[in-house]
């Protein structure tokens, strides 16, 4: 693979890298998107709707995608990682590790023949384990590239993808191979991950199998997910009772995360509405310390919810038990009734917190207390990270919603553009500004 130049690498392609990369490239510069996934669109694309309008989210993702796939000025690379970044006198040496598809990515047409024919399925990561998907496959309906991709460690090699092929595109002695991008500026954008399920012994230790986690909930209510429905994982059985525990993986010094991660009573808000038009004779209640919708319509959202017949009740979830039958049992301190109740529901979503993504030290970043970088002027410049042409954009900075993370993607867009500028000393006006 041939060595790339650009002036601005992005890593990370969710809705941050995407915009980012998006705004970069509208100013006529040179832009590498690089993807660990086989496709870009980030958490964003796995949503169901979005807070506070409840707009389609895979309508807002995917034209994004798409935007960013065929930009002349933004090269795409998925499915790779990078492994080192290297400081140069005007910019960076990043080396970056193309894993194998087993599928060639110039020939491959997407056209799925491959995944039909593969006989092995395994639990999709996309829909977070509920459903399954073949060895074999393009990684989800509306994957940004439409190629294929053979999960090696669970094929068989039986070859019948290899036979249906039309174009030859399966390739199974294809090796990771490594390759430099050459840049005058980084934009890091990538993302945050879930506070693992696991985590609290108190809420079942990820035992318990009707205790799940909220992108699986995202998964369960989303129109292109595994069931078209919301069911409970562990019989399958339609839940009519169904319980939200807040700041269950923040705001909890026993977890080490003490701070807020801004977006799950949004977030919880937002499934219940959604919940009570999917199932409309079932009942949600919202266990919450403190409600948090600080942002334009937020406040108003939370009170359609009430008006909706949500059920809010002040107190914190101090156990989660199950009973016979696997329904859990939520043990919890009511802070308004001054009482410790306890309540059988057939489901339980913890509202899981936001914890930073990849590891910095690669980028040649330490993270601040809370684990994410540190931003020596937040208030000031609140994209530049203390290594100067190195920025950082939504959630890896720390946890925020898809408004704050375009925000700060075209803020960082435009910081690294007049870092850009200076070290270039070539201005807006001299390059072909492209016009998508
Ligand atoms: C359950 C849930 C529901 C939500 N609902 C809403 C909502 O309705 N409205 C709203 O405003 N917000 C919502 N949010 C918040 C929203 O998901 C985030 O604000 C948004 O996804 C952040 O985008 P991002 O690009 O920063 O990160 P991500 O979506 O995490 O994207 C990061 C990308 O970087 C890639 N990456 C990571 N490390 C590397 C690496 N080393 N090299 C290359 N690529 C890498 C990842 O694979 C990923 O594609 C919700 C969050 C949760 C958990």
């Amino acid at each position: 693979m041939n060595n790339v130049k650009v002036d601005a690498l992005v890593i990370g392609g969710g809705i941050a890298g995407m915009q980012a990369a998006l705004d970069l490239g509208d100013q006529g510069y040179q832009v590498a998107l690089v993807e660990k996934e086989p496709s870009i669109g980030g958490k964003m694309i796995t949503l169901s709707k979005v807070f506070p309008t409840l707009d389609c989210c895979s309508c807002i993702t995917t034209p994004k995608m798409s935007a960013v796939a065929h930009h002349p000025n933004i090269q795409m690379f998925t499915y790779c990682e990078v492994e080192s970044v290297d400081q140069q006198e005007n910019g960076f040496d990043v080396s970056v590790l193309q894993k194998p598809r087993y599928v060639n990515a110039d020939t491959c047409t997407g056209c799925r023949l491959c995944e039909y024919a593969c006989p092995i399925t395994v639990p999709s990561s996309f829909d977070r384990g509920l459903g399954s998907y073949r060895t074999a496959r393009v990684p989800f309906s509306t994957a940004v590239p439409q190629i294929a991709v053979l999960d090696i460690e669970n094929c068989i090699l039986c070859g019948k993808c290899e036979k249906v092929c039309p174009v030859g595109a399966i390739d199974f002695t294809q090796q990771p191979e490594t390759f430099s991008i050459d840049t005058t500026s980084i934009v890091l954008a990538t993302g945050f991950e879930l506070t693992d399920l696991d985590a609290k012994n108190e809420y079942g230790a990820g035992e318990l199998p009707n205790v799940i986690d909220p992108l699986m909930m995202e998964r369960f209510l989303a129109p292109t997910g595994p069931y078209g429905r919301v069911l409970r994982p562990g019989d399958g059985m339609e839940p009519m009772t169904i319980a939200y525990v807040q700041c269950a993986g923040s705001r909890d010094e026993t977890l080490g995360i003490e701070y807020c991660s801004r977006t799950c009573c949004m977030y919880a808000i937002k499934q219940s509405m959604l919940i009570s038009g999917a199932l409309p004779l079932a009942e949600v209640t919202i266990y919450y310390m403190d409600i948090r919708t600080f942002g334009k319509g937020y406040e108003q959202f939370y009170q359609n919810a009430k008006a909706m017949g949500v059920e809010f009740v002040r107190g914190k979830v101090a156990k989660i038990t199950e009973d016979e039958n696997h329904n859990p049992v939520v043990r919890v301190e009511r802070t308004e009734e001054g009482d410790v109740v306890e309540r059988t529901f057939d489901l339980v979503v913890l509202s899981l917190g936001m914890v930073a993504g990849d590891p910095l030290s690669k980028f040649g970043l330490t993270p601040a207390e809370d684990g994410y970088i540190k931003i020596p002027s937040v208030n000031a410049s609140p994209c530049e990270t203390r290594r100067p042409g190195i920025f950082v954009t939504g959630t890896a900075g720390g946890p925020m919603d898809i408004v704050d993370s375009i925000v700060t993607a075209s803020a960082a867009a435009s910081a690294a553009s007049a870092y850009i500028r200076s070290k270039t000393q070539v201005g807006i006006e001299e390059r072909e500004v492209a016009h998508v």
